[in-house]
């Protein structure tokens, strides 16, 4: 078995390719690592193997980890890209520099409340249901449009861009779609007035085609680390 950073090395080549059929430079595309459900050590050696930007799904298991390598705080960005209930936003604010998945007024307004005054702004992005499923959580691209001028008004946040997790599709063209209309919906908000500089879009199994339309944040976890465990749904 490959591995941690012989599969981040793999990973770099696969964004690099992309980048050059995209026709764009290797430095506008970040690699964030998806840690979820994989331990601290696993951090760990993605950390060694250059790695500085790490993803997690579930609040309680994020912020464990982020205490856990207390150590690296200062040289680690963490991001929480799982569904964030209100309940939730206090430890959130306190512990994280991004949040990808604000979805409400109301979580955004408590989230900037409750950033210490501290810590620089939380790095926000709207989730967007963009291939429109009645399962998946996100606002609607007009929602979506509504609510990024109001966020973007928060004192102690930091609005950023768009984050989606397109429907799962087999071939690149059918992928590409998708991310598409999310790159469209944030050069309209940034039309609007708006100063939106990322897209986050693009997983292990549909990085190429993000890439090809714009994605300037790629979140993978099961082409670095493996195949995670079956996992119950939790909400973060
Ligand atoms: C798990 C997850 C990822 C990473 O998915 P992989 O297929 O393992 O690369 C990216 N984004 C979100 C929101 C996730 O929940």
């Amino acid at each position: 078995m490959a591995t941690i950073s012989e599969n981040i090395q793999q990973l770099r080549g696969r964004i690099a390719t992309a980048c050059e059929q995209a026709g764009r430079p290797v430095q506008s595309v970040t690699l964030l690592v998806v840690s979820k459900t994989f331990p601290a050590d696993a951090v760990r050696e993605a950390f060694a193997a250059g790695e500085h930007r790490f993803g997690e799904n579930y609040v309680q298991e994020g912020v464990a980890k982020i205490q856990a390598l207390d150590e690296l705080r200062a040289r680690i960005e963490w991001h929480l890209i799982g569904p964030l209930q209100s309940n939730k936003t206090r430890v959130v604010a306190e512990s994280f520099d991004w949040v990808h998945s604000v979805d409400r007024l109301k979580i955004a307004q408590r989230l900037s409340e409750q950033r210490p005054a501290h810590l620089p702004p939380l790095q926000v992005c709207l989730q967007v249901n963009i291939s429109g499923e009645a399962s998946k959580s996100g606002l609607s691209p007009d929602e979506a449009q509504d609510l990024a001028p109001q966020v973007a008004a928060l004192p102690r946040l930091r609005l950023r861009g768009l984050m989606a997790i397109p429907e799962p599709a087999s071939t690149l063209e059918a992928q590409r779609e998708p991310h598409r209309a999310l790159a469209q919906l944030l050069a309209r908000l940034n039309q609007r007035g708006l100063a939106l500089d990322t897209l986050s879009m693009g997983m292990s199994a549909d990085m190429e085609a993000a890439i090809l339309e714009g994605a300037t944040l790629v979140r993978v976890g099961s082409a670095i680390f493996g195949a995670r465990p079956p996992q119950p749904r939790q909400e973060g």
